[in-house]
């Protein structure tokens, strides 16, 4: 006999026939689905996927990347001349956009799909050009002062 399951679509998960009754979520109490075991099993993985961890942190490697290209990161760091190695210039400057993006005053542009898109698909928008400068040499300003600080 095969066996079934329902799935829940708020709670994200599957269920045995056995421990429902009226075909409602014994968790939420919604309605569900009954589904065979290969489509519970299926749905189960990709739950398990959408929220899959490390995310974020592949996120912010894509926002360095975007703008750091076109030989960008390199051309900032000569012009602001930090006095910090380039890595780390690079991630505090990857940090800075984060929280631009954040703000919502930088936005990281994508194309919908790598299929067919070109280097300029990839950018970023800024409506502040004289902001981002500032908060920029802001950075390296205060790690200077730091720096000065250690010392004495
Ligand atoms: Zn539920």
């Amino acid at each position: 006999m095969a066996k079934s399951y329902f799935w829940c679509v708020g709670c994200r998960r599957s269920f045995d026939a056995p421990d429902v009754v009226d075909e409602r979520c014994p968790l939420c109490g919604r309605a569900m689905q009954q589904v065979g075991w290969v489509s519970a099993f299926l749905r189960g993985v990709m739950a398990q996927e959408l929220v899959a961890s490390g995310l974020p942190s592949r996120h912010k490697a894509i926002i360095r990347m975007v703008w750091t290209a076109n030989g960008m990161g390199e051309r900032y760091y000569k012009a602001l001349a930090p006095g910090v190695p380039y890595g780390k210039f690079e991630s505090a400057v990857t940090e800075m956009v984060c929280r631009a993006a954040a703000d919502g005053w930088v936005r990281i542009v994508l194309p919908p799909s790598p299929i067919g898109a070109q280097d300029g698909d990839y950018r970023l928008e800024i409506d502040d050009e004289e902001r981002f400068i500032e908060e920029m040499a802001a950075l390296f300003e205060r790690a200077v002062g730091e720096a000065d600080q250690d010392r004495n």
